[in-house]
């Protein structure tokens, strides 16, 4: 059998970095590039902001206007600090594990899927996030090797999480300055709801679901999820 660009089997090519698994959404410095100037514009949904060159195709999705970057995985060094936003919409939308890329759904597993966020506080039923689900045992390879989780997670099985809207830079439609994020985690960017009026002035870098029907789960319950076959 042959194994195309180190696809083995049809599973998802890994990387590693002075011995560091390199997670799958992150992004690589060749996905990293200048972004076009933002500049108001009048659309089809009325006024917001936009590209002098948008493409309605691949610049805008759920009203918001989109960060751009190319998709060049393993090009370059990986940048820990930054997620590529290809590769977490595909890992949100399909239910991939941001570390692994594989599918969190496994023949027998169960339906909910695990969610693991910096910070200490608790996963709150209905909470927002753009963080893929993430596999027992990723998790607790995140949580041993990623600095951020190093100084506070949490963890919780989640029912469903259905698409709640984008996350992403608010611009101020009078100055067209961007506005600061009351994010609820550290680094958070503003997530605005697919049926706000602000999506229309929102430069989106991810996509956000809702989280429902939240078990938190803790260390020594991750620990047993991680250790089974
Ligand atoms: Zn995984």
């Amino acid at each position: 059998m042959r194994h195309a660009s180190g696809q083995e089997g049809g599973s998802v090519q890994q990387y590693y970095r002075d011995g560091l698994h390199v997670p799958y959404v992150t992004a690589w410095t060749a996905e990293v590039v200048p972004q076009p100037k933002i500049i108001r514009i009048v659309g089809r949904g009325g006024e917001g902001i936009g590209y002098e060159d948008e493409s309605p195709v691949t610049d805008r999705r759920h009203e918001a206007l989109w960060v751009r970057a190319p998709l060049a995985r393993g090009r370059g060094e990986p940048v820990f600090h930054r997620v590529n936003t290809h590769r977490q919409k595909h890992a949100l939308r399909h239910s991939l594990c941001q570390v692994c890329g594989e599918s969190v759904h496994g023949p027998q597993a169960d339906e909910r899927t695990l969610h693991l966020l910096g910070g200490d506080m608790p996963i709150a039923e209905g909470e927002t996030t753009a963080a893929p689900p993430v596999h027992p045992i990723c998790a607790m390879e995140s949580i041993e090797s990623c600095p951020p989780l190093g100084r506070g997670w949490v963890a919780a099985l989640v029912d469903y999480s259905p698409l709640w809207g984008v996350a992403g830079v608010v611009y101020d439609p009078v100055t067209l300055e961007p506005l600061p994020s009351p994010g609820r985690r550290p680094h958070d960017l503003t997530h605005v709801h697919v049926g706000d009026k602000r999506i229309r002035w929102t430069l989106a870098n991810f996509t956000v679901v809702s989280l429902h029907g939240v078990t938190a789960v803790s260390l020594d319950e991750l620990h047993a999820m991680a250790s089974r076959p």
